[in-house]
């Protein structure tokens, strides 16, 4: 069934201890949609300038992604820059320039509107809230947030939460958002403020889903060398998404199924910077990592 995507286009500037690069390919809708389109076909809305490489679009439209909801601003694209401490779980946000983002008004073209399966990827939660006033009738509307929008705008987010079926965090955003330690209780808090299902992401130490009728958890797919994880949530969020949208349903098991695509999706996602590790694996890599994760927590 169909898949929408709004979030953003951006160029990262990414500093590991080893590395440091710039305008790399990234935002919270890129990675998700190439990721998810290893699954189905996938719908884009997002803004990028004048600046943006046409390349980067044709990369898009060659994964199976629909660009044609994507608007064209004058100025620049959206940028991010951050660094990675030694652990990769620390990351220091060094600059987010919104650029074109800034006064962005997502408007999803009316082919677009009916889509059954619908992710809103990490943006201002007003940007969110504008994108799902236009859709209609969805079956599975999930949305992702980061710090920075829980700190400056906690009220808009919460009224957001109470709009959609799901929810992803990481442990710094879910401890923040609640204000408890324990993800377990966080996870709990959380379902409170609306969402029936909510994901919370541990970077290395895996992920897990909780709703009424699901509690599901699963370690990270063991990576040899981690490259860069940017992206990684956002990608996780693209497996998942991509698979339950290609089952048409949210049955627990489908959705569970989905945690481990995530998952894997995840994995290539960290082991290059940017996309460049992710872009070009098909079902096949996917399947591949998912029977090895399988044997990894079967008894
Ligand atoms: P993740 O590592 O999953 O948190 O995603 C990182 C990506 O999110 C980068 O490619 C950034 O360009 C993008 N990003 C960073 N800050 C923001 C923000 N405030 N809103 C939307 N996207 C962002």
């Amino acid at each position: 069934m169909s898949l929408l995507v709004i979030g953003t286009l951006a160029y990262d500037t990414i500093e590991t201890t080893t590395e440091k690069r710039t305008d790399v390919l990234g935002g919270s809708a890129m990675f998700f949609s190439v990721a998810a389109a290893a699954f189905r076909p996938v719908q884009l809305v997002a803004v990028v300038g004048k600046d943006f490489r046409p390349r980067d679009l044709e990369m898009l439209a060659k994964c199976g992604v629909d660009t044609s909801g994507v608007e064209h601003a004058e100025g620049r694209t959206f940028r991010w820059s951050g660094r990675y401490e030694s652990d990769w779980n620390t990351r220091h946000t060094i600059e987010t320039q919104l650029n074109v983002f800034e006064k962005f008004d997502p408007k999803i073209p009316p082919a677009m509107r009916g889509a059954k399966f619908v992710f809103l990827a990490n943006a201002s939660p007003v940007v969110q809230a504008k994108a799902l006033d236009q859709v209609s009738h969805s079956t599975f509307t999930v949305v992702d947030t980061m710090n920075l929008w829980i700190e400056i705008m906690r009220p808009e987010l919460m009224a957001l939460l109470r709009r959609v079926d799901g929810v992803v965090l990481n442990d710094e955003e879910a401890r923040m958002l609640t204000g408890e330690r324990n993800l377990l209780k966080a996870a709990s808090l959380v379902l409170g403020m609306g969402p029936r299902y909510v994901i919370l992401k541990k970077g290395e130490h895996g992920a897990f889903l909780m709703g009424s009728d699901v509690h599901f958890s699963l370690p990270a797919y063991p990576v040899g060398k981690v490259v860069d994880p940017t992206g990684a949530g956002d990608t996780f969020a693209g497996g998942f998404m991509g698979y339950v949208a290609s089952q048409g349903n949210i049955a627990p098991k489908t959705l569970r199924k989905g945690m481990l695509y995530g998952t894997v999706a995840a994995s290539y996602c960290v082991e290059g910077f940017g996309v460049e590790a992710l872009e070009g694996r098909g079902l096949r890599d996917f399947d591949g990592r998912y029977d090895e994760l399988l044997g990894i927590v079967t008894p």
